[in-house]
């Protein structure tokens, strides 16, 4: 409901694409084709902490097992598609385009919820994931690629 509120006060608001003349200089890194979107709600969108190619990481979770089914990196507009279509949209670097999971696999992810972490640099996209995450076929990325790792436990408190 909120997020069908703010989609349609954003589309009434018809932004003229009337950017004043800045300086080249100052534009992103990756220029995109912005012209004429709807825009992603300014206090979501001053909350991230963008990487020097303007992106944040995002990271997918399946919202009733728990798994952590994969990493991607999403833009504002990536963000902004992904809170308000119900699907994730992750944006490629190195295709340099928008990418909705699912789209040419058929393994789609159903938006459960999305958090931003406490410094605004990440994402938890909880979804329901439909078959495998990972390209390669493994329900999720990290699916046997453990690494040989020292593992311990946590010391018992005294007297314990
Ligand atoms: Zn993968």
């Amino acid at each position: 409901m909120r997020a069908g509120a703010r989609g349609t006060a954003l589309e009434s608001g018809v932004m003229p694409p009337s950017t004043p003349a800045q300086p080249e200089s100052d534009t992103p890194v990756a220029q995109r084709p912005d012209e004429g979107r709807p825009a992603l709600d300014p206090a979501i969108a001053d909350a991230l902490k963008k990487d020097a190619a303007g992106l944040v990481a995002a990271i997918v979770q399946q919202y009733d097992t728990l798994e952590v089914l994969m990493l991607g990196w999403m833009d504002e507009e990536a963000l902004r598609r992904t809170l308000s279509s119900g699907r994730v949209t992750f944006y490629s670097r190195s295709r340099a385009e928008y990418w909705r999971k699912g789209d040419t696999s058929g393994h789609r992810q159903w938006v459960r919820g999305v958090a931003l972490d406490c410094d605004g640099d990440a994402l938890l996209v909880t979804v329901d994931q439909e078959g495998a995450a990972c390209h390669t076929g493994t329900r999720t990325c990290f699916d046997g690629r453990a690494l040989p790792a020292v593992t311990a436990d946590r010391p018992h408190p005294e007297g314990s």
